[in-house]
């Protein structure tokens, strides 16, 4: 029997995967695969277990055990937009390493929330996770807009996270991801002040030891410059727009 394994990671597009895969396969071999990063919403795990509750399939979760700010400081390097080892230690390690041990390539499909607005990233996923084979079935019609997802979900009778009504594109680390730009900082800073300064602080200690390196950039005059969360913060509360 093919194991189908959704990667779930509490996001809207995953939940919508794994009801298509359900849909299309059945539970009896359903796998749903979340990784724990030690910084999310607790309410993304209230998700996770009401979502596995109303298919009848318990969720599997996996973890390093680290958080994102852990594995910068290991790795003496602050993860950004184009380079996030918090994402390959703590969500693609872990998932590979309960693949490798429970389900073989050739017995095995692995699906991935990413949607058919997403498409370009469909390659390197694919790639990612050779050899098991890897399908979206949110790139499949019918195309569903996040919105859309989410008032399923409520018909389904499911409490969407609450992280897409604070305004959040995404439902991960609490909305401090560092692949997110200056904006989701600001917005993180309006609605969650408690949140970022967590991890300003984060980034100030590990720029104590590392220097002037910092999670988001910004260019002036052509130049590219480290742009820290203190002083992102600062110009915010000084009313000096953005760059
Ligand atoms: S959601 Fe962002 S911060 Fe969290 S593990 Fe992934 S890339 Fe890192």
């Amino acid at each position: 029997m093919t194991i189908h394994v959704v990667q779930f990671s509490g996001g809207i597009g995953s939940w919508a995967t794994a009801m298509r895969v359900a849909a299309e396969h059945g539970t009896e071999s359903l796998v749903l695969l979340a990784a724990d990063t030690r910084a999310e919403d607790p309410d993304l795990w209230r998700f996770v277990h009401d979502a596995g509750a109303h298919l009848g399939v318990a969720p599997v979760i996996v973890a390093d055990g680290r958080t994102p700010w852990e594995v910068f400081a290991d790795h003496r390097f602050i993860g950004n937009s184009r380079i996030a080892p918090c994402s390959a230690h703590l969500k693609q390690k872990p998932c590979r390493a309960w693949l490798t041990t429970n389900a073989e390539p050739g017995n095995s499909v692995l699906y991935v929330g990413v949607d058919w607005s997403e498409q370009r990233r469909v390659p390197a996923i694919t790639r990612g996770w050779a050899p098991w084979t890897v399908r979206f079935p949110m790139c499949e019609p019918p195309h569903l807009s996040k919105s859309q997802m989410l008032d399923w979900a409520r018909r389904e009778g499911l409490r969407p996270p609450r992280l897409y009504a604070q305004g959040f594109a995404h439902n991960n680390c609490f909305g401090a991801c560092v692949r997110a730009g200056q904006r989701q900082w600001l917005h993180l800073l309006q609605v969650a002040p408690e949140r970022y300064l967590a991890a300003e602080a984060e980034e100030e200690k590990l720029r104590g030891q590392l220097g002037d390196v910092a999670i988001l950039k910004e260019r002036r005059r052509g130049v590219s410059y480290p742009l820290p969360l203190r002083e992102l913060r600062r110009r915010a509360e000084h009313g000096i727009a953005a760059t």
